[in-house]
């Protein structure tokens, strides 16, 4: 599911803030790093924004990992949806069993994907989505509170850290006149 795995050519992106590029543009649209300028132009661009380019590919990366357990989240989902599927299939409600798995996995996956433009609204929504099952299988039974709890915190704890710096990366953006 990441980059490596989709059909389209690979994106190239600014060599100084790491935005997605379009091949014509000059300067890039987020940054303002001369794309089509001399090495010296790139070069002092780079300089100049050095510090700032460190710190936000810092919280990129945060974020983006954060964005990658979602990915994790919807192949859990997906090998759910597989597992009763084979444990129910004679039962006529096997549908009933594997539907609500499968949307889930189709959500987070969805989610993954948005969350390179989107982290923050994203990593929320997958937070909100895994919060909502969960409580609705420790309704459903009890007893669910208690089974896989150590997976269960690991992957909050991940979704929260991955909120926490998507909101730093949003001020940090703020603070230097970044654009999304
Ligand atoms: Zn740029």
């Amino acid at each position: 599911m990441d980059d490596s795995l989709t059909i389209s050519p690979p994106k190239e992106r600014c060599a100084s803030c790491f935005t997605e590029i379009v091949t014509d543009d000059v300067f890039c649209t987020n940054c303002g790093y001369p794309l089509k300028g001399t090495e010296d132009e790139q070069r002092k661009f780079i300089g100049e924004n050095e510090v700032t380019g460190i710190y936000y590919k810092e919280y990129y990366d945060k974020v983006r990992k954060a964005g990658n357990s979602l990915y994790y989240l919807a192949g859990f989902a997906l090998l759910g949806a597989i597992i009763s599927f084979f444990m129910k299939q004679d039962d006529p409600n096997v549908l009933a069993y594997t539907l609500p798995s499968l949307i889930l996995a189709v959500l987070f996956l969805v989610l993954g994907g948005y969350s390179r433009k989107k982290p923050l609204a994203c990593i929320v929504s997958g937070l909100v989505l895994y919060l909502i099952v969960q409580i609705l299988l420790i309704i459903d039974n009890p007893v669910n509170i208690a089974s896989g709890i150590i997976i269960k915190i690991v992957i909050i704890g991940y979704l929260i850290n991955g909120i926490k710096s998507a909101l730093e990366l949003e001020k940090f953006k703020k603070e230097h006149n970044l654009k999304d």
